[in-house]
């Protein structure tokens, strides 16, 4: 193991590295303990220790939440008599940068004309620009291609009457797009919508609309670059078409959950296992899109000659470059020649253009679209960028939400799943409150529970020293250690879940 670490060790690269360390199967953890003695951390050794106040500060300055049912408070521990008429309660979400700028951004919303929520993870690469465009406009496409066709020809009538009416009302995300890249962005979405009207006969199914509505934005931004060459919002248009993002979406009407993922964000379910004590077992929802997906491998190499067989994936990137196989924007995998000629080496310069980019495209951003028909046990579900999935498994990251429920009940009266129980599963509910208690979390936001384990936990719990450290890194050596995190807890109604399973 430590020659295989001095080996990553010596020949990283700042912005590379921590990918270096996965791809010799070396976990994050091992490889955060060694550089932890290094010579690395020797030249960021005089950092401030932040006392357990500051850390919390540093740690909630993100953190946001949804109420779903009306704003009212949310009774975690309500197995009865719920108030709720959704099947989501609540979503707790955070961020935590190590990039500057972060690179990667959430986004929720609620389609007003369909009755479904929307909620997403992205996270770029290679700048920030084409995850923050892509957050804030996919979710428009994707509720358009909802809309049924008569409502829709409704609104793009108004729209052209001058009455913009809005397609998602966005929770948490204040921000506006310049005034000359708005009209741009305006244009190609009121254009999505004709094309819808005009090119296609019925409504579309829930996965036909997300897919419709990934491929869509991307190729609207590859035709913004395009048209707009003698635009002054050329510059901008470019930065978001040459940067890269992957994507996780979750689309949640009732009891129908469908993700759309395209990369290497990721969904996992908290399933609550149906005994006295409640364990939990987590159920992933998406498949990562890179070389350790060997489907992936496969359907990247039969989309090119074997002549290429040596090039097309090489140190387990598209190209030798790109870790996601899958992602919006990258045009330069994804941009015929003579476009690239046009564009890259006329605006970029000369030699940008990839040499082993014979047969494009080789990137994608076609999701991978799966249906889960939400259960009573289901009690919620983690999105997270790779930040979060490689600092803590699946596993652990539902345990730890899990219990954070169960540090939340132990506030509330005690109730027994049922009427009749034995003395024995009393005595199984009374030793669960008591280690409730000893769990009690510090933070009443889920999200920032996960990003202080994720940063903190060691084999005997939180390690204070360890997470004070992290969050004081200095910025030239932050990305050795950690990746940006973004996190989305979206909490289930039990109830809401128990009559939709008879009902719908
Ligand atoms: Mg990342």
């Amino acid at each position: 193991m430590a020659n295989v670490l001095q080996r990553v060790f010596r020949n990283m690269r700042q912005s590379n590295l921590r990918r270096q360390s996965l791809s010799v199967g070396i976990s994050r953890r091992d490889f955060t303990r060694y550089i932890s003695t290094s010579r690395l951390v020797s030249a960021s050794k005089h950092y401030p220790r932040l006392s357990p106040q500051e850390v919390s500060q540093v740690l909630r300055q993100n953190e946001t939440v949804i109420k779903i049912s009306g704003g009212e408070e949310v009774n975690w521990s309500s197995d009865e008599g719920s108030t709720s008429s959704y099947s989501v309660v609540a979503v707790d979400s955070n961020q935590l940068a190590s990039n500057s700028p972060i690179e990667d951004k959430l986004s929720a919303a609620r389609c007003l004309h369909t009755t479904g929520y929307l909620f997403g993870v992205f996270d770029g690469h290679g700048g920030p620009e084409c995850s923050q465009v892509v957050a804030k406009r996919l979710f428009d496409y994707i509720a358009a291609s909802l809309v049924p066709r008569a409502e829709l020809r409704r609104l793009v009538s108004e729209w052209e009457s001058g009455i913009r009416v809005p397609l998602t009302q966005v929770f948490n995300d204040p921000s506006h797009f310049v005034s000359g890249l708005q009209e741009i962005y305006e244009a190609s979405l009121l254009n999505y919508c004709h094309t819808l009207l005009t090119t296609v006969t019925q409504d579309f199914s829930m996965e036909e609309a997300l897919i419709g509505a990934f491929k869509q934005l991307d190729e609207d931004i590859s035709r913004e670059v395009q048209e707009n060459q003698d635009s002054e919002m050329l510059e901008p248009l470019l930065r978001v078409a040459l940067s890269g993002s992957v994507a996780c979406v979750a689309h949640i009407d009732g009891p129908h959950l469908h993700i759309a993922n395209t990369g290497d964000c990721g969904a996992v379910m908290g399933v609550q296992l149906q005994d006295v004590i409640g364990g939990w077992r987590a159920l992933r929802l998406t498949n990562d899109h890179s070389w350790e997906n060997s489907a992936e491998v496969n359907r990247v190499l039969s989309e090119h000659p074997p002549s290429e067989g040596d090039t097309v994936i090489k140190d387990q990137r598209l190209l030798g470059l790109l870790m996601p196989f899958r992602a919006f924007g990258d045009f330069r995998f994804k941009w015929d020649r003579d476009v690239q000629v046009d564009i890259i080496e006329q605006y970029v310069g000369p030699g940008n253009i990839i040499r082993n980019c014979l047969t494009p495209p080789y990137l994608t951003c076609v999701p991978e679209v799966t249906y889960h028909r939400l259960r009573p046990f289901d009690r919620f579900m983690i999105m997270g960028s790779d930040g979060l999935w490689e600092s803590m498994s699946a596993v652990d990251c539902i345990t730890l939400v899990g219990e954070y429920m169960s540090g939340r009940q132990t506030l509330q009266p005690v109730r027994f799943p049922r009427q009749a129980v034995t003395l024995g599963e009393v005595s199984q509910l009374l030793d669960q409150r008591q280690r409730g208690l000893s769990l009690k979390p510090v933070d009443t936001n889920a999200a920032t529970h996960l990003i202080r384990y994720a940063l903190g936990g060691s084999d005997t719990g939180l390690d204070h020293g360890r997470l004070s450290h992290s969050l004081t890194l200095r910025p030239e050596v932050r990305r050795y250690f950690r990746d940006d995190i973004s996190i989305h807890v979206v909490f289930f109604d039990a109830n809401f879940l128990r009559v939709c399973s008879v009902e719908i």
